[in-house]
């Protein structure tokens, strides 16, 4: 299972590092409590706060360090996907979002042009994004898989690593993908 893992990783270092960018910053810098309370969430002592996902009264949604996860709905991911969620928008447009509301100065014309580059300088890259898209969906599916299969069972469960992998990794996923097909 982990060889899958690791080869994206190395897939994705190698040829792909420039496309790393913004969304792995974000991670790396803004907590999910952070990013919750600005788009409006009451994050209670225990973690735990009102999920925006349904209609929901007492709160179900635990935040986690780099996670959010919603009992009542089932609805979880990172702080990308949790503004992409609440705007409706693609991991890609979440995370210009995010780099805006942040103030991380990356906006969509400093970006795009740069992934361009990336295609105009490489004459490799075409067969490299098509072995990367097939890696980045099979990972995905996996990804997919593991959210289902180990989802906690309750809120004082410790999740499990691939829950947690899912969670850090399937927006990630989804935004290159995104990117992928620009
Ligand atoms: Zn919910």
């Amino acid at each position: 299972m982990h060889f899958a893992v690791c080869s994206f990783h190395i897939l994705i270092g190698n040829e792909g590092g420039r496309l790393e960018n913004i969304f792995s910053e974000i991670k790396a810098i803004l907590p999910m409590t952070e990013v919750a309370a600005y788009y409006g969430l009451h994050v209670n002592r225990s973690g735990m706060a009102c999920c925006p996902f349904h209609e929901d009264k007492n709160p179900s949604l635990k935040i986690y360090p780099q996670n959010y996860h919603c009992f009542g709905c089932g609805v979880s991911g990172d702080a990308v996907d949790f503004a992409a969620r609440l705007y409706n928008l693609s991991q890609y447009q979440a995370a210009l979002k995010i780099s805006d509301d942040f103030g991380f100065n990356l906006t969509k014309t400093d970006y795009v042009p740069q992934a361009k580059n990336v295609l105009d300088e490489k004459r490799h890259f075409e067969q490299w994004e098509k072995s990367a898209f097939d890696n980045v969906c099979k990972y995905f599916k996996l990804l997919q898989k593991w959210r289902e299969e180990h989802a906690p069972k309750n809120m004082d469960e410790q999740p499990h690593p691939l829950f947690v992998e899912s969670l850090q990794e399937m927006g990630y996923t989804e935004y290159l993908l995104d990117i992928l097909t620009v």
